[in-house]
C-alpha cells in the first residue's frame, strides 16, 4: 500500500520535472496565473473550507478560519502578485576594478528551483499550505503537497480543489498519514518546505539529506512573553489573552509562557483573566472558541496540567461562565494558568500548543533573559513595556525567529517581513522578498570581456612580475 503511494508520488514528481524543464523559460504571466488561480480557489470555496475545518476540529469558528486561513492567504497572494515582477528582475552586481571598464558584467538571476514539496500541519491547514504555495509559484516552481492527516476532511477538499484549478504537473496534493508523509519527505524534490513540530522536522531533514534536498523548516517552540515593569498590564493581559485563546492556543507562535515581575504576578494574571473573560464570557457553548483537534491532543494537555499540579504548581482555571467542562465531550479546555512552575514540569519542557499558560517571575529582567538563552531558541519572543532601554536589552541579548513588541504573534502577519525560526524553531523563511528567494536559485552569471583578462591580471603562466604585482595589490 505505502509502496504504491510512493510510486504514485514518484511518478507525479517525474512528470512535473519533465514539464517544468520543457516549459522553460516560462513567462512571468504563467506564475501570476497560478497565484491568481490559488486565490480564486480560496475565494470561491472559502466558506466550504471553513465549514470543513470546523468539522475537523470538532468546533472552530468559521469567522476565525475566514480571517486566518482564507482572507489572510488571499491577501498574501495579492502581495505576491504585486511584487513578483520586481522580485524576479536580475540584479546587477559590481565587478572588481578595472574589469568593469573593460566590459565585464556580473548579474544575479533568481531562477526557479523546479519542483517543491510542501508538508503542512493541521493547526492552520489552509493557510500553511497555500501560504508557502503562493511564493513557490511566484518563484516559478511546480508544487507537490502533503497536508495533515489530523484535518483529514480539509486535506481531502484541498486535494479535490487543487485538481480542479491546476493541472497535475502544476500542483498535486497527496493525502495520508505518517507513512505517506515519511515517503513524501524522501522524494528527490528541488526543495522541501516543512511546517510542523521540531521532532518531525528532525526526521524530515534526515530524510531530505538522502538526496541533498534543501529544506525550509518552519517549526515550533516555547515563545516567551516578557512583561516589563513599564508595561500597561491590563492592555498586555488582553493582548496575551487574544493570542493565547485564538485557535485555543494551537498556534506555533502562541505566547507559550509569561515572565513577569515577581512583585506584580497577581496583577499580570488578573490582566490575562480579565482579557479572556471579556472576549469569551463562556466557552463550551461559544462557537468563537475552538476545540482541541483530537483526543490525543486533549489528553496531552490534561496530563500536562496534572503533572504541574502534582509537582506543586497552583492551577488557575479561567472559566468565566462557571461551566462544567468535566461532563462535556467537546474537547474544549478553559485557559489554565499555572503559577509557581518549575523546570521539571512538562509544561516547562514541551511546547504547550494549547490553552495552558505557565507564569514565571523575575526580580531582574536579566534572569528572564538568561532563562531564554539557556533553552532552545524560540520561534517568537514578545516584549511588553515602554522602557526603550529594557526593550533593546531584551532584544539584543536574546535570539528568536521573530519578535513582536507590545503584542504577540503579529509579526507573522506583516507580509513584507520574513517569517521563520532559528535553531530548534526552524531554518529558512518565507513571506517578504526572502520567501521568494528561499524558493529560487540565486544563479551568478559573469560575462567576460573580449580582452585577455587573465593575462592582463598576471594570472596566466608563465608567472612573472605581473603576477607578483597582482598578488601584492590583492593583499594591500
Ligand atoms: P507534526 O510535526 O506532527 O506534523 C506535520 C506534518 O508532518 C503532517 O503533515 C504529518 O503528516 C507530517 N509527518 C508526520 N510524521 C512524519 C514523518 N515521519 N516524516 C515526515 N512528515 C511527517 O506537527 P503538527 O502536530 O501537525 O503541528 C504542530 C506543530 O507544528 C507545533 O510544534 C507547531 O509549533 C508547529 N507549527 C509551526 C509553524 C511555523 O510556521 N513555524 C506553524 C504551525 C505549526
Amino acid at each position: 500500500m505505502a509502496d504504491d503511494r510512493k510510486l504514485e508520488m514518484e511518478d507525479v514528481l517525474r512528470k512535473q520535472h519533465a514539464v517544468f524543464t520543457a516549459a522553460r523559460p516560462e513567462p512571468i504571466e504563467a506564475r501570476k496565473s497560478r497565484i491568481e488561480r490559488a486565490m480564486k480557489l480560496l475565494e470561491e470555496h472559502g466558506d466550504d473550507l471553513c465549514k470543513v475545518m470546523s468539522g475537523d476540529f470538532g468546533n472552530r469558528s468559521p469567522m476565525q478560519s475566514m480571517i486566518t486561513d482564507i482572507a489572510g492567504t488571499v491577501n498574501f497572494g495579492k502581495y505576491c502578485l504585486k511584487h513578483v515582477d520586481k522580485w524576479s528582475k536580475p540584479e546587477r552586481r559590481s565587478v572588481q576594478f578595472p574589469l568593469g571598464l573593460l566590459g565585464a558584467k556580473a548579474e544575479l538571476r533568481y531562477e526557479p528551483k523546479g519542483v517543491i514539496g510542501i508538508l503542512s500541519p493541521w493547526n492552520f491547514p489552509v493557510n500553511l499550505t497555500f501560504g508557502p504555495l503562493m511564493q513557490v509559484f511566484a518563484a516559478g516552481n511546480r508544487a507537490m503537497i502533503k497536508p495533515s492527516e489530523f484535518t483529514a476532511k480539509t486535506s481531502l477538499m484541498m486535494q479535490e480543489l487543487v485538481a480542479e484549478y491546476f493541472t497535475p504537473d502544476e500542483c498535486a496534493v497527496f493525502t495520508g498519514g505518517p507513512e505517506v508523509a515519511a515517503a513524501f519527505s524522501e522524494l528527490p524534490f528541488d526543495h522541501l518546505v516543512f511546517t510542523g513540530s521540531t521532532a518531525t522536522g528532525r526526521k524530515v531533514m534526515e530524510a531530505a539529506s538522502k538526496h541533498l534536498v534543501p529544506v525550509t523548516l518552519e517549526l515550533g517552540g516555547k515563545s516567551p512573553v516578557f512583561l516589563g515593569e513599564s508595561a500597561d498590564f491590563a492592555k498586555a493581559g488582553e493582548r496575551i489573552a487574544l493570542g493565547k485563546m485564538m485557535n485555543a492556543g494551537q498556534i506555533c507562535l502562541a505566547p507559550d509562557y509569561m515572565y513577569v515581575p515577581e512583585s506584580r504576578q497577581d496583577e499580570a494574571i488578573h490582566g490575562v483573566w480579565q482579557g479572556t473573560a471579556k472576549m469569551y464570557p463562556s466557552l463550551l457553548e461559544n462557537d468563537d472558541y475552538a476545540s482541541l483537534v483530537s483526543d490525543r491532543h486533549f489528553d496531552r494537555l490534561q496530563d500536562m496540567v496534572a503533572d504541574a499540579r502534582s509537582k506543586g504548581a497552583e492551577v488557575i482555571e479561567v472559566n468565566p461562565g462557571n461551566e462544567n467542562f468535566g461532563t462535556s465531550n467537546a474537547r474544549k479546555m478553559p485557559l489554565t494558568i499555572l503559577k509557581g512552575v518549575t523546570d521539571d514540569m512538562k509544561a516547562m519542557q514541551e511546547e504547550i500548543f494549547g490553552p495552558v499558560l505557565p507564569v514565571k517571575t523575575y526580580r531582574q529582567i536579566d534572569e528572564a533573559i538568561d532563562y531564554v538563552n539557556e533553552n532552545d531558541r524560540p520561534l517568537g519572543l514578545y516584549y511588553f513595556g515602554e522602557d526603550k532601554g529594557e526593550r533593546e536589552k531584551v532584544l539584543t541579548r536574546t535570539i528568536s525567529g521573530g519578535v513582536t513588541v507590545n503584542d504577540v504573534i503579529f509579526h507573522v502577519s506583516m507580509e513584507d517581513l520574513p517569517f521563520g525560526g532559528v535553531g530548534a524553531s526552524g531554518m529558512g523563511s518565507y513571506h517578504g522578498v526572502e520567501g521568494f528567494r528561499e524558493f529560487s536559485h540565486a544563479r551568478s552569471v559573469y560575462t567576460q570581456p573580449s580582452i585577455d583578462v587573465a593575462k592582463l591580471g598576471g594570472f596566466k603562466p608563465p608567472y612573472g612580475p605581473a603576477t607578483r604585482k597582482a598578488v601584492k595589490t590583492m593583499m594591500k
